[in-house]
């Protein structure tokens, strides 16, 4: 078992695995960003694991490290990705941004008033900021369905 969270890599057609592997804060790629000498660079310099949804087109290269997808729905797939590596343990809601694959951060609730829906700053207390694009980020909707999912996954009492 590895000691610290393992990266990603994701073909273009698991985006929604992407989403939801940077929900649960894990560092991961889009293949489909990257020009194919660039996705190779970061998968074996990175150490990525490079998640397909079969090998056909792939004639696999030294050091990169593949791990093929069975499953359609992405909760499935993060199932797949936990048996073969334990990445419950490693889980961190809300520390990347979905957009820009970087680390988010707390931000004071007060500050963000005008940037959120009133309902939204009405239901939630907690909000993340992405240093990067701006976006605010709250624990809504989605993440409560991943978590009904998921539910031995590290969710921290108050997510
Ligand atoms: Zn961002």
């Amino acid at each position: 078992m590895s000691e610290t969270p393992p990266r990603f890599m994701v073909d273009r057609d698991l985006f929604q695995l992407c989403k939801a592997l940077r929900i649960l804060g894990f560092d991961t790629l889009n293949r489909s960003d990257l020009a194919p000498r660039e996705a190779m660079r970061h998968a074996v310099e990175e150490r990525r694991i490079w998640i397909k949804e079969d090998m056909e087109t792939v004639a696999p290269e030294y050091g990169v490290r593949y791990f093929v997808v069975h499953s359609i729905a992405a909760e499935d797939q993060l199932l797949e990705l936990e048996a073969q590596y334990h990445l419950a343990q490693f889980a961190a809601p809300f520390a990347r941004c979905l957009k820009c694959n970087v680390p988010i951060s707390d931000v004071d609730k007060s500050s963000i008033e005008n940037r959120v829906p009133e309902r939204v700053f009405r239901s939630f207390d907690k909000f993340y900021k992405c240093k990067s694009c701006d976006r605010i980020y709250w624990p809504g909707t989605h993440l409560q369905r991943m978590k009904d999912r998921l539910p031995a996954w590290n969710w921290t009492p108050d997510q």
